[in-house]
């Protein structure tokens, strides 16, 4: 196929601004696109050569690029840099440059076809090493000196990534169902196809060669993420499960970063819930799958959350962006490893699971892995009771979860891929009270350390003063923040306090393993104050059976050995502190 084919329909799609025109005449070239190669040709629409998730980039920069066109023309790289900035489009200059050489020399000698350029861009994309940008720019030269200077135009828009046709994803699934599913109303079985691939290339390989029928049976792939589904959302547990015809399966729904994992045999990708391959941001992650799922071959969805070493609690979702910066990923692997937490299964041993209802991929989940402390199925009671629904909703919040998902348990609870339907319910917190201010606590008692700190504390649990009661009530359990120091002081310092039982002055439903008569103060800073049904500082007031409790505290280094115990932090305080930083959640 002629290149010259595809810059003249570049040409005219660049020139409209209507769907439907684009549309149609995206449905002119495809269906003047021979079958071999339609799959290709639907990359380069895209301004690409291979389906999104391949994190591999044509990658010219505008060096090379200047480069390559003065080889290819015959003009100074000077000359060209000058011109930029009045055209301020590569391509632009790169016709200019392409005419006035061709005014002077013979017109190419074969014409470039499709195959060709597809070709040596996937070269390009594919140089690595100390030759690459000297192959790169002879590779591009090469291409530009056979082009049309119009060709040239889009081949340079191509490689330096600014094409920018505006073709939606959606107006090539809509171009294929007219041109070869038999008409729009195709639409949406190529729509599902896409859905579950991700890869529009294969999908019109698909509907091209294998027609309706064909695109029907289109399944899964290990290696090719399923765009995600979403989950609507609702504020009351008698919504929710009206909405699920009276009864769901509620999970935690984990405050980490969304993660689908591709297992075939030993070999594992990570991808985003942007789809891109994240896999090098969690080596600790893949040796997770590797040594946690039993599946051969496996696609599976998970929230990886950050878990402090120490007391092995959740941390907020912000621990996770050190592992964006790639310096910092071994250090981030040591000081904040993360657990999975599995909520679906969407492939399992040979199996495409999409279109099953959800109690069956979640059957299939269990089976796929063995559960450890590091990875775990997502923790959920099946209810059909609204009270049962806000208690779990209450120990999720209290865990350090945004809240629940409720899941359909219907016969139609398939896995929509790239929807956000009424199968999946969010149930999170319509308000939110963020703390600005340090509270000082007593030291009510301790747990012992793990790992690294075992001999010394893990976590202390920390009360307010409630003076009415003339009583000590927990609002929190606090082990981060603590420098090596500290933990090698803190036995020491509250040895003399220590007591076989809990105080008669401290209220609390925690058992701790250590107790200790209320003496010690020490400054918390905390993310937000929640209610809990496990602490008790201000029990009954905001709501019956809930206490107050402090989320994600931190030690701030401050011993506050110039207060007494009942100087510390009120439990009116912290109430009052509830009240006001309380925050309407968009
Ligand atoms: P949000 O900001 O609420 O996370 P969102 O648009 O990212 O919104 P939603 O559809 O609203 O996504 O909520 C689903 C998200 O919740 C998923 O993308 C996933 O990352 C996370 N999640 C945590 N636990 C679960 C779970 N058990 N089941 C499904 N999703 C979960």
């Amino acid at each position: 196929m002629r290149y010259s084919v595809i810059a003249d329909a570049y040409e005219k799609i660049e020139a409209t601004i209507k769907r439907l025109e684009m549309t149609d005449l995206l449905v002119d070239l495809l269906k003047n696109t021979p079958k071999e190669i339609i799959d290709k040709v639907v990359y380069l629409t895209q301004g690409r050569i291979y389906p999104d998730f391949v994190s591999l980039e044509i990658g010219v920069a505008e060096k090379l690029a200047i480069k390559a066109l003065a080889k290819a023309s015959g003009c100074k790289e000077t000359e060209i840099e000058e011109d930029l900035p009045k055209t301020g489009d590569i391509g632009e200059s790169s016709q200019k440059f392409m005419t006035s050489k061709k005014q002077v020399t013979l017109m190419p000698q074969k014409a470039l076809t499709v195959e060709r350029v597809y070709e040596t861009l996937d070269k390009m994309a594919k140089a690595s090493g100390s030759g690459a940008v000297d192959l790169k720019t002879a590779l591009l030269a090469g291409l530009l000196a056979d082009a049309t200077p119009k060709e040239a135009k889009y081949i340079m828009r191509t490689v330096t990534g600014n094409l920018r046709l505006g073709i939606a994803d959606m107006t090539v699934l809509d171009a294929l169902a007219i041109a070869y599913g038999g008409g729009k109303e195709t639409r949406e079985f190529i729509e599902r196809a896409y859905n579950i691939s991700s890869d529009l290339g294969r999908v019109a390989k698909t509907v091209v060669e294998k027609g309706l029928s064909g695109i029907k049976k289109f399944q899964v792939l290990v290696g090719e993420p399923i765009r995600p589904m979403l989950a609507e959302r609702l504020s009351s547990p008698e919504e929710i499960l009206e909405k699920l015809g009276g009864k769901c399966i509620a999970e935690y729904k984990y405050d980490g970063e969304r993660i689908q994992i591709h297992k075939r045999n030993n070999e594992v990708t990570l991808f985003s819930r942007r789809l891109e391959d994240i896999s090098s941001q969690y080596p600790d992650a893949i040796e997770l799958v590797k040594n946690h799922v039993k599946a051969r071959d496996a696609i599976l969805e998970a929230e990886c959350v950050a878990i402090d070493t120490e007391t092995g609690e959740m941390r907020p979702f912000q621990e996770l962006m050190h592992r964006r910066r790639k310096y910092e990923i071994r250090k981030a692997i040591e000081e904040y490893p993360v657990s999975l937490f599995m909520f679906d299964a969407l492939y399992f041993d040979g199996k495409d699971l999409t279109l099953e209802p959800y109690p069956i991929r979640h059957h299939a989940l269990k089976k796929a892995i063995s559960e450890s402390d590091r990875m775990k199925t997502a923790k959920y009671i099946i209810t059909s009771d609204p009270k049962e629904l806000e208690n779990f909703f209450q120990e999720a919040i209290e865990d350090g979860c945004e809240g629940l998902v409720c899941k359909s348990m219907a016969e139609d609870s398939v896995y929509q891929a790239g929807a956000r339907g009424w199968l999946w319910i969010k149930y999170k917190r319509d308000y939110k009270s963020e703390m600005t201010d340090t509270v000082d606590l007593v030291v009510v008692g301790a747990f012992h350390g793990r790992g690294k700190r075992t001999g010394t504390y893990g976590a202390l649990l920390l009360a307010a003063y409630n003076q009415d009661k003339d009583v000590f009530e927990t609002v929190t359990k606090c082990g981060t923040g603590f420098t090596d120091e500290d933990l090698a002081r803190l036995p020491k310092m509250l040895q003399k306090y220590k007591i076989g039982h809990k105080h008669s002055r401290v209220q609390s439903i925690i058992e701790a393993n250590v107790w200790f008569e209320p003496a010690i103060v020490i400054e918390i800073l905390g993310a937000e104050i929640t209610l809990s049904p496990i602490h008790v500082c201000a029990v009954d007031v905001i709501r019956k059976g809930s206490g107050l409790a402090i989320r994600f505290p931190r030690f701030t280094g401050n011993y506050r050995l110039d207060k007494a115990a009942e100087d510390a932090t009120t439990a009116n305080e912290i109430l009052e502190m509830y009240q006001k930083q309380l925050k309407r959640i968009s």
